[in-house]
């Protein structure tokens, strides 16, 4: 069995390790319940790490839930691409997919069996009157009048809202447990309330539907969940969790843990607030590069190890915190280092015309597709007498610890030549068009004794043979570091969050569906953004760069 030292398990991890040693069960069995009104992100992602990488490595099971207690808001899209989302994270879950709706029959009756104990009760109050009878943390609420009705003239009332007697929020269904509890969930919660909306599993078959606390624990219960873990703003609705289960007749009692949520710096973890980005175009949907949503991620060109790297790097305990954007950074990139092949790409094309190469002159070049792994194999490159290098690579004159090519000195083409830049052209505003230069061509792949030495190093792509594409360069969605803190997020969007760029790449490439990660060497990791792809046209986006540069990323 994996991860049972208490060196390196979570605390959770130990809390399961010593259940199945004392014998309080025999076998682990959690459940990831995401509720479909929108797709995962990377919170999620550690949720789901947790429970199911818990059921992987004690050899327990794992039940997807589909907690589909609020009909309004959700679909079967959303169940789709949840399902999608983790299994492309790498986990599968025990068994078909469970959803809280396939247990309303059953809530419903245990319902009943509260209100025949007396601990339960239709209220009439409206829905402010009930806020305001609950009173606050220093001030104990108060009792609903509606509080002592009989146990059978509460359950005819139950019925008439079952049967759709009742308008929206006439009626609900209460606990009676106590309204001056200092935990506030403890004071009468709400455990049904009508609503007249279709649900994507049931249908019209129902009018009332259960909370999420009520659901929850029932759900559990009923899959026989050992472990329930969840974050920990429910630490006190476990009061409320156990109280279900201790007053109706279920035989079995799970018990529920609860951990951090994740925060993660200059994102948002919020599918509210993701809607609200989306349905104000602030974000082009759930995919969108620039949110950290599983479908963002993967699109940025993240993989599933990267994120379960990051998920196991962060841990679990009960300590709110917010992590670096560069944690998940160094993930990625410590994967595509090892994992993408190189090419050359320029993104902001100069043209350089080597004068002492004829017209239409043509090399092959041969070069290895990963510096470190020879099993990558090696690639053509296509040498002619004019590449495009990046304007950023050339300067008229620089002092000497620019590396890079300036008028009258040398710098080495990746993979080719050293080259010298002789002159410029440019246009009547005085832009630089293109760089005349002189190869020596004595110089291909080797270092040549006594030969004044060559420091820079730049890339290139030919400019017969390169394909044009489009780079897509992301920075923070947000210019504060902790948007999830502030309401009005149109405050502090970073207007310079995409950038978009044209220029070329080797002719290697074929668009599939799949996305491919590659290294475009000097610059980062990009992938294919298969979205605004075509044959037509070809669309990167940056993944992450090279480095962690610690550049103001608004400017
Ligand atoms: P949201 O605010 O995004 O709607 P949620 O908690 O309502 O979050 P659910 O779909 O109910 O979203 O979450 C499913 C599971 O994922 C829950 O067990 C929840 O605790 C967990 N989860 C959600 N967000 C995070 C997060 N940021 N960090 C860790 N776990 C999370
Ligand atoms: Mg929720």
């Amino acid at each position: 069995m994996k991860q049972t030292t208490t060196q390196n398990a979570n605390f959770i991890r130990q809390i399961i390790t010593a259940d199945l040693v004392s014998g309080k069960c025999t076998k682990v069995h959690t459940r990831f319940p995401p509720e479909p009104n929108g797709y995962l992100h990377i919170g999620h992602a550690k949720s789901i790490c947790l429970n199911f990488g818990i059921a992987k490595d004690y050899h327990g099971e794992c039940n997807l839930r589909f907690d589909d207690t609020n009909p309004g808001n959700e679909s079967k899209d959303f169940v789709e691409a949840i399902k999608y989302d983790i299994h492309w994270l790498g986990f599968d879950w025990t068994g078909d997919v469970r959803y809280s709706s396939d247990y309303f029959n059953k809530m419903y009756q245990y319902a009943i069996q509260l209100i025949y104990q007396g601990l339960a009760y239709v209220d009439e109050l409206s829905t402010e009157q009930i806020r305001e009878y609950r009173g606050t943390l220093n001030v104990s609420g108060k009792n609903s009048p509606f509080r002592n009705r009989s146990a059978h003239e509460n359950f005819l009332l139950f019925e008439k809202m079952r049967n759709g007697d009742f308008l929206e929020g006439q009626a609900c269904l209460r606990a009676k447990i106590d309204m001056s509890s200092s935990f506030i969930v403890m004071r009468d919660p709400v455990l049904y309330r009508i609503k007249y909306v279709a649900h994507h599993q049931t249908g019209h078959k129902w009018y009332i539907y259960p909370m999420y606390d009520f659901a929850h624990c029932i759900s559990d219960a009923l899959e026989g969940i050992t472990h329930s873990l969840c974050t920990l703003e429910f630490q006190d609705n476990r009061r409320l969790y156990d109280w279900i289960l201790n007053h109706i007749n279920i035989k079995h009692h799970p018990h529920q843990y609860e951990f951090s949520r994740l925060n993660l710096e200059y994102s948002i973890t919020s599918k509210r607030k993701m809607t609200q980005l989306i349905n104000e175009k602030i974000v082009d949907g759930w995919d969108d590069p620039r949110l950290v949503t599983i479908s963002g991620l993967r699109r940025r060109g993240y993989t599933p190890r990267s994120i379960r790297e990051f998920c196991q790097l962060i841990g679990v305990t009960k300590q709110e915190n917010t992590i670096s954007m560069s944690l998940l950074e160094s993930c990625i990139r410590n994967d595509l280092n090892n994992n993408a092949p190189r090419l050359m790409a320029v993104i902001n094309p100069l043209k350089l015309i080597i004068e002492n190469l004829p017209d239409n002159y043509e090399e092959i070049i041969i070069a290895p597709n990963h510096p470190n792994n020879p099993d990558m194999g090696t690639r053509n490159l296509f040498f002619s007498r004019e590449i495009w290098i990046d304007r950023t690579d050339f300067r008229e004159q620089a002092n000497k610890n620019y590396k890079r090519l300036t008028l009258g000195h040398e710098v080495r083409l990746r993979y080719a030549y050293i080259v010298r830049a002789k002159s410029v052209l440019k246009d009547t505003s005085g832009n630089i068009n293109c760089i005349y230069c002189t190869a020596d061509l004595d110089t291909l792949g080797k270092t040549v004794k006594n030969r004044p030495k060559v420091k820079g190093v730049i890339h290139w792509v030919s400019a017969i043979h390169g394909i044009a594409a489009e780079f897509r360069e992301y920075n923070s969605l947000f210019i504060n570091p902790n948007p999830g803190c502030i309401e009005d997020l149109t405050s502090i969007i970073n207007k310079n969050s995409l950038e978009i760029k044209h220029g070329f790449i080797e002719p290697h490439l074929t668009i599939s569906e799949v996305i491919q990660n590659y290294q475009f060497e000097r610059e980062g990791y990009f992938c294919t953004d298969y979205i605004h792809s075509s044959p037509s046209r070809l669309v990167f986006n940056k993944t992450v760069g090279l480095r962690n540069i610690n550049e103001n990323k608004f400017q």
